[in-house]
Parts: C-alpha cells; structure tokens; sequence
C-alpha cells in the first residue's frame, strides 16, 4: 500500500490517497488500498457525506450484507450521531439479524434508515423483497437501494429458465445473478410504493468528485423515501 500513497485519488471512506486505486480483477483503479472500498461502496459514502441529515436524523439503521468498509464508517457515525445499527444478512454468520428479504419478521417501519446495495439481484422474488424494503421503512424515512445495471438497457432482462451457473453468468454477469437491471429499477421500486430520486454520479458529484474517488457513472444510487 505503501507504495500507493499519493494525492491523484482520494477514498471518501477511510479518506487516505493514493498514485490510483487497486486493480480488481476485471478493470482498473477500482479498490481502495485501505479499506477495500469498491467504486460503489466510496459513491454511496459520498452521498451520505453530502447528505448528513440522512445519518443525523436516523434512529435506526439497518444494513443488508454489510459491506466491510462501510460497515466500520458506519459504526462510527452511529456512535457520533447516537442510531441504532443493525446489520442483516440470509446467511447469519457476522451478522445481527438473518432475514430473508422477501419476508422479513419485522414490524412495519421498524427502521427509519435502510441500506440495501447489491443483494435483489440475487433474489428470485425482487417485487416482494422491495415490498419488504418499504414496509419495515418508516414514513419519512429513506431506503438506499444500488443494484449492478446495465444503465444502457431500459429493462431489466429477466429469464427464470437460465438456471446454470455459467448460462447465468453469460446472461446477467455473474453465476449468482438471476437477471441483470436496465434503467426500470426506478419502476420496480416505485410499483413497491417507494418514491424514488435517481442519484447519478457524475450529476450528483461533478466531473471532478467522480475522478478523484474514482466512481463509475452507471453505479447509480436509488433514493426511496416513504409517502
Ligand atoms: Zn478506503
């Protein structure tokens, strides 16, 4: 990492710089050294930094699949700004809660802040699971939603019948994908009762923001709020 110190980029989450971020295994400049922050992890940061009333004025938060680096940024906030934290995953180890997302035994509006990055494209049922998003989001709370999309497609495609691993990864990018978004999430989200603000990053942050932290433009962020 060491060798990496430098100021042509910047992770937004643990805030060090570096000559350029990490490689992943398909594309460039993509990880943080630090922290292990992917592109859409450092963009979702930015947001709640740009936003500080969303963490200020939350009394409970609830955090599918935690993300490592975002989980320890947002232990800190929640200590700062005094919410609960809960995170919440259908594989139980690590987490505070095992939920499937589809029916979650939760009481309608149990949280008030809900995160919920890159987990309805694996789940078969994502109508049900947004419901469940807006359910257990309280009115006048907000639920931050991110799937891997193709923004050039405007729908999503879906096949039920692709069911093989490598047919899966052919179709929708990867063997545990069972379809791959186009620009209709916002529909989907709304259709579950969701108001929802469409965050692109090069609109929301700028040219500038987008280069330093290194964001792609088509990791876009859905904004749900609770009519
Ligand atoms: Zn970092």
């Amino acid at each position: 990492m060491l060798r990496h110190r430098g100021d042509a980029v910047r992770c937004p989450i643990c805030g060090h710089g570096f000559d350029a971020f990490a490689p992943a295994w398909n594309r460039g400049d993509a990880l943080c050294w630090r922290c292990g922050a992917h592109e859409r992890h450092r963009a979702l940061w930015l947001l709640l930094q740009a936003r500080p009333a969303m963490l200020a004025q939350a009394r409970a938060l609830l955090h599918f699949a935690p993300e490592y680096c975002l989980r320890g940024a947002l232990e800190r906030a929640a200590r700062r700004e005094g919410f609960r934290y809960d995170t919440a995953d259908l594989d139980p180890a690590g987490v505070d809660l095992q939920l499937d997302i589809t029916r979650m035994p939760l009481a309608d509006g149990a949280y008030d802040a809900v995160l919920c990055s890159h987990v309805l494209e694996h789940v078969a049922d994502d109508a049900a699971a947004m419901r469940e998003l807006r359910r257990v989001t309280a009115p006048g709370g907000w639920c931050v939603v991110m799937v891997p999309a193709d923004v050039t497609r405007a729908t999503t495609y879906e096949d039920a019948s692709i069911v093989a691993p490598a047919a899966r990864r052919e179709a929708f990018l990867q063997d545990d994908h069972v379809r791959l978004y186009g620009r209709d999430v916002e529909d989907r989200l709304r259709a579950a009762g969701f108001t929802v603000e469409v965050v692109r990053p090069r609109e929301a942050f700028g040219e500038d923001a987008l280069r330093r932290a290194g964001l792609l433009e088509g990791d876009w962020i859905y904004v749900c709020g609770t009519p």
